[in-house]
This record gives C-alpha cells, structure tokens and sequence, in this order.
C-alpha cells in the first residue's frame, strides 16, 4: 500500500475521527488532508488511521480492501477483534479500523454526538495504536487531533512504547477547546490507562471538576508537541477568559505549545479547476465568477434582475461559536442595505436548528433571502463562487478556513477579529497594516453595531468603487493561502522534536 519514505524524509501517522472528504464534520476533517497532502509532496510518508464509519462518503475512497489479519484490542477487560481495511483518499493511504464490539461503534449512522462517544473514541484509539503496534510500524511521529484521540499520548507512553511502540514523538492538535470529551475519572480504565495514576492534577484531571478526567488536558500533558490552529488563538486560550479551563495547563506547558494557522487544500478550493461550479474561473477572468452568481440565484430562485447587487455568503456550522445572533441579525441587515443572503449551515443544537428553520420558512421565495439547512459539499463550491462577500462573525474562532476559501473563491470577507480570523483577514480601512496585506472588512466588539458598521462599508466600497473593488478580489484570490508554509512549520516542529529524541538517547 504505501511507498517507503525517501530516506531524509519522516514517517507521520495521523490518529483522527475525520478527514476530508470522506468522514468530515468540520475543519478538522479538512485539516488531516491539507496539511498529510502537503507533507507527503515535501516528501514524507504520511498515513492515517480512521475509524471505519458507515456514514462515510465511501465513493471517494479508492481500492478500499481488508487486510487479510485481524488486530485484538483490550477495552472493558477483554480483548475485542478489528477488521482493518486500507484505501487511498486524495492519494493518501488510510487504515480504516472496524470494531467488532456488539456496541457497533461506528455503525450509528453519524460520526459524533452519541451518548457514547468517549467509549467509541478511547475504544478508537487504542485498537489504531494496536495496529500500529502489531503492523510493525516504526513512525516518527504520530500525530493526534482533539480529544477523540487525544487518549493516544498518554497510551503511547504508558502502554505502548513499553510494549515496542516506541519509535514515535507525539504531536497533538487542539482544533477547539470548547470540545474536551470530560468524562467521569473511571471511564478511563475501559481503554487500559490508570485512573489512580491520571487522575491527578498535573495528568488527566480536569481542572474544574475533579471527579472526571480530561482527554484534551491528556493530550497536552502526555504529547511532545502540542499545536493549535492560530497564533492568535493559542494566545487567547493562555488567558482564563477563553482557556474553557485549560488555560493553567497551557501557561505551565507553554515550552511545547505553539498556534499555527492552517492552510487550505489550494487543489480542492480552486475556482480554475472546480468541477462543481457551473463555470470555472480565475482572477484574470472574472466574468466566470458572474456567471457563477447568476447560475446560483437561479437554482436557489432569487432575484436576477440586478447584476450589481451584492450577494453575501455564509457556510457554517449554526453553534453559538459562530456568532448565531449576529449572523440572523446580519441576514436582515443586508435586506435592508438592498443585498441578498445565502446561508449555508446546519445546527446540532435543537433550538438554533428550530430558529434557523423559522427564518428559513419565513424567506422560502423570496426574492433576496435563501437559507438552507443542511450539509451540503457541492452547494457550499457554488455559494463561495457566486458571493461578493463572505460573512464570518464568530465569537472565537481557532482557526477558521471559510475565510481563505472566500478569498480564493474572490468573495470579500468580513470577520470579526479573533483567532484565526485575526491572523488571515485584515481591514481595508486599516492603515496600520501594509496595503498588499489588506483584505476584508473587520470588527471587533461582537454586537449588532459593529456587524452593521462592516457590512455598510463593505456595502460601500462595492457599489461606489467599483473598480478598487475589482482589484481587491483579484488580490484576495492571489493571496496564498495553501498548505505550502503551515505544513513547513509542522514539519519544522516534527524534525527539531525527533532529532531532540535522537540526541536524547545517544547521550
Ligand atoms: P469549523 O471547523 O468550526 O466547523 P471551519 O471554518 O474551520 O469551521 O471549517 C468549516 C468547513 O466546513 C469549511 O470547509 C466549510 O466549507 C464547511 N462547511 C460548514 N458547514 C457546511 C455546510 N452546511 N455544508 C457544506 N460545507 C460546510
């Protein structure tokens, strides 16, 4: 299945519960892509393991096969059987485990918020480090994302390197420290690991409540490098306001902890190459990207009549992260400013869902107005095509990749300034930040003035200065924003680890 790697380059193995675009919820599932994609172009070999979902978008798995062995892991006192099987996503070898446990794991028909996740998870990631294990494998790093498998650090070293596992340094990506997978403290012996020893409050032990364990905090104890997905945002989560608990833990690993901004897949996200638009297009040729704004206000039955009216986008998931309330005001706002709203996104939270379906009912023909509530890969390449602007007013956000898909896709962002947002969009109106830099409408305070205030000067710019405005989408979908630099920060981060490890037992 896999390629050995050439002889300078490092073995990676990811451990994560997405990827895209096979089992994606969110930007994580991008991330493991993005970022395994870059890394095996800079020449590394880089796997991963996934859990085996029903769910999964199996078409865009190539040569899907079981491996003719089974690998046994330990869970609740016994050992249970995995069938493995090996495919190749986007060009990347991934292991699918399936777990023969009678709780059908990953047979529930979606991939998170079930009453057992932390089961299914810690289950998860021991039986990946098992087949790591028992395949032979000798990684230098393997590479574990938010808490789902967060668990693999302190396995790694507590279960697995004394069993010969031991060639790896541990990396762990925080994606959102709103997700810590806190569980009560005995839960955590059903994958092997001591309570007694973990719970603890230097290991596992949550730092609110001490009866319940911490995954994440787990993660960022027991691994060698621990990164997140912004500099700002690992700033942000230092501090007691926006640490969600973990800002103590943080402060005192602060020597291993690093924010690094993602990338986007620039294949995936190519306008000149997107096969779900009607039409492709690039910054030199943008009569493609009216064309693609045409063809969207007919498919979702809006209003054609003007070519020049404005047309803001938003694809997201509806939690409150994402501002929810400033979203639903900014739909009214446009109406009013004489704009159209595409919104593209759907809630896990009952209320937000119920709302959002109100709104939507409310708006279902008219003319300037769409919302659809649901996931939808195709109808988000068209949105990002068809908009002028792209709104983003997220209370926090770690990374955010809407954003730089907006710029690629020439649709002019408007962001609230935090986290990752902070790092990839900055104001027009700014003059404290070099021109070639310049590249969206910003605000700062998370309140319906300051959403109204970026959305009137965006409205602004785009009807009285039509050509700067031209020049700016052009410049956005200029900006690089591809894996290439954040995939050699990791690596950076990966080689100094391992050569460390390597100095560490000669000496
Ligand atoms: P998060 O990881 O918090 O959800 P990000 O901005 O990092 O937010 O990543 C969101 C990703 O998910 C983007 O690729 C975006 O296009 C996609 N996405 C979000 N909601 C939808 C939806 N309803 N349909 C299709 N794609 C969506």
């Amino acid at each position: 299945l896999t390629s050995s790697p050439k002889s300078s380059g490092l073995h990676v193995i990811h451990i994560a519960a997405e990827m895209a675009p096979v089992a994606k919820v969110g930007g994580l599932g991008d991330v493991v892509t993005g970022l395994s994609k870059a890394l095996q172009k800079k020449g590394h070999l880089v796997e991963i393991v996934l859990p085996k979902y029903d769910c999964m978008q199996y078409d865009r798995i190539c040569d899907l096969r079981a491996l003719d062995f089974v690998i046994e892991s330990y869970f609740d006192g016994r050992l249970f059987r995995n069938k493995v099987w090996v495919g190749t996503v986007e060009g990347l070898p991934v292991y699918f485990i399936e777990p023969h446990h009678p709780a059908k794991f990953f047979w529930r028909g979606q991939f998170y918020g079930e009453n057992d996740d932390f089961k299914r998870f810690s289950f998860f990631s021991r039986a990946a480090l098992e087949l790591l294990l028992q395949s032979g494998k000798k990684p230098d790093i393997i590479h574990c994302h938010d808490w789902q498998t967060a668990f693999v650090a302190p396995l790694y070293w507590d279960i697995y390197a004394p069993k010969g596992l031991d060639s790896a340094r541990i990396c762990f990506t925080c994606h959102n420290f709103e997700y810590q997978g806190t569980a009560p403290a005995s839960d955590l012996a059903s994958c092997g690991l001591d309570v007694n020893q973990l719970n603890r409050p230097d290991r596992m032990q949550d730092n609110s409540a001490h009866n319940r364990i911490n995954p994440v905090k787990g993660g960022i104890v027991f691994s060698n490098i621990v990164t997140t997905v912004s500099p700002t945002y690992a700033q942000e989560v230092r501090t007691a306001e926006e640490g969600q608990g973990l800002h103590g833990t943080l402060n005192s690993h602060s020597k291993k902890f690093i924010g690094i901004l993602n990338g986007i897949d620039a294949d995936a996200w190519n306008p000149a190459t997107d096969t779900f638009l009607k039409v492709q297009y690039s910054a030199n040729d943008l009569q493609g990207k009216a064309e693609n704004k045409e063809a969207l206000r007919r498919h979702l039955g809006l209003s054609s009549a003007d070519v020049r009216q404005p047309l803001v986008g938003c694809i997201t998931r509806l939690v409150p992260q994402k501002g929810v309330h400033l979203i639903r005001h900014a739909i009214y706002r446009t109406l009013e400013l004489g704009g159209q709203f595409v919104l593209l996104g759907s809630s896990p939270v009952p209320h937000i869902q119920r709302e959002f379906e109100g709104i939507a009912n409310h708006f279902q023909s008219h003319d300037h107005i769409r919302l659809i509530l649901k996931y939808d890969e195709s109808l988000s390449h068209s949105i990002y095509a068809a908009s002028d602007m792209f709104l983003i007013p997220s209370i926090f956000e770690p990374c955010g990749l809407t954003q730089m898909i907006g710029m690629r896709y020439g649709a002019i962002p408007i962001v609230r300034k935090t986290g990752g947002l902070n790092d990839s969009v900055f104001d027009v109106d700014d003059d404290t930040i070099p021109l070639q830099f310049r590249n969206g409408f910003t605000f700062l305070t998370p309140d319906e003035r300051a959403v109204n205030s970026a959305l009137e000067r965006a409205f602004n710019h785009y009807r009285n200065n039509r050509e700067s405005w031209q020049q700016l989408v052009q410049k956005d979908m200029n900006m690089d924003f591809s894996w290439e630099s954040s995939a050699t920060h990791y690596e950076e981060l990966y080689e100094k680890s391992v050569a460390r490890a390597r100095a560490a037992s000669r000496a």
